[in-house]
């Protein structure tokens, strides 16, 4: 047994301790209630593609890890969900990619801001930014808008893992380069980002961060190659057929 009581032979034991995780958070304010009903659109889009990353999900997450490194100002964006699932990763991400990470709630409270800011400093995270609130995202209403003048505001390229379609067209409107980390390949904010990724947060980040540290030094010229060759429609594409058709390498673990 590890962190909850189910048996690591359970066939199904990532997904449920990925459900149990998030509602940890929930007990611990970091995780609203609206981040439980993502959590079940996910598991379901999830179970369709054979909780695996599939190839294309598993190119994007390469040409993130391209703009992350060459980027100017990356930020990761941190929501309730993504804190209860993959703390210790994202602190991760940031220090391999010199992103910084900043606490984006789309329901804002301050007292869940400072829980998730905590929860990450307890993983590892030296800087959280988030809490000013200083600057605003434009087209959306005045709650929703809120980040960091030096932070999301600032940032060329940004990851918004399971962000909401508004928000995630009011990002890419900006002119950043967004990458979106969603199970849903339908989902306005997978089809609005520059680099989709339909995969599991709980997969995708880690798999960002391995591509990036065996990228980490390479030429400029090979993060370009690398961007120029992703297709971000053929990836939607692949991922949305693999979850109509059971296109997956593998087969479904139940
Ligand atoms: P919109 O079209 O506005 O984007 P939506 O259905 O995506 O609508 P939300 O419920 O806010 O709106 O989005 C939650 C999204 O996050 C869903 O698409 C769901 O599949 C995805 N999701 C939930 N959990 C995970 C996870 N662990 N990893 C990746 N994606 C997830
Ligand atoms: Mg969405």
């Amino acid at each position: 047994m590890s962190e909850v009581e189910v048996p690591e032979s359970h066939p199904r034991y990532d997904s449920l301790l990925t459900r149990h995780r998030i509602e940890a958070g929930v007990e611990k304010g970091i995780t609203s209630r609206q981040g439980l009903i993502a959590q079940g659109r996910g598991e379901a889009f999830d179970y369709l593609l054979g909780e695996e990353t599939i190839p294309s999900a598993d190119a994007a997450a390469r040409a993130a890890a391209a703009h992350f490194l060459l980027a100017d100002h990356p930020v990761v964006s941190v929501n309730g969900n993504v804190a209860a699932l993959v703390p210790q990763e994202v602190v991760e991400l940031a220090e391999v990619t010199g992103a910084d990470l900043e606490v984006n709630l789309f329901n804002r409270a301050d007292e869940r801001m400072r829980a998730i800011a905590d929860h990450l400093r307890d993983h590892g995270a030296t800087a959280v930014k988030g809490l000013r609130a200083d600057a605003r995202i434009p087209g959306l209403d005045h709650e929703r808008a809120k980040v960091d003048a030096d932070g999301i505001a600032d940032a060329d390229v940004v990851l918004v893992p399971l962000e909401d379609g508004d928000r995630a067209e009011a990002l890419g409107a900006m002119d950043k380069t967004e990458v979106v980390i969603d199970l849903n390949p339908l989902s306005r904010s997978a089809r609005t980002a520059t680099v989709p990724i339909v995969d599991n947060v709980v997969r995708a980040v880690p798999d960002i961060t391995a591509h990036a540290r065996e990228l980490r030094g390479a030429e400029r010229d090979t993060f370009e190659g690398i961007i120029a060759d992703f297709d971000r429609q053929a990836a939607l594409d692949a991922a949305e057929l693999a979850i109509r058709e059971g296109e997956g390498t593998s087969p479904r673990k139940e």
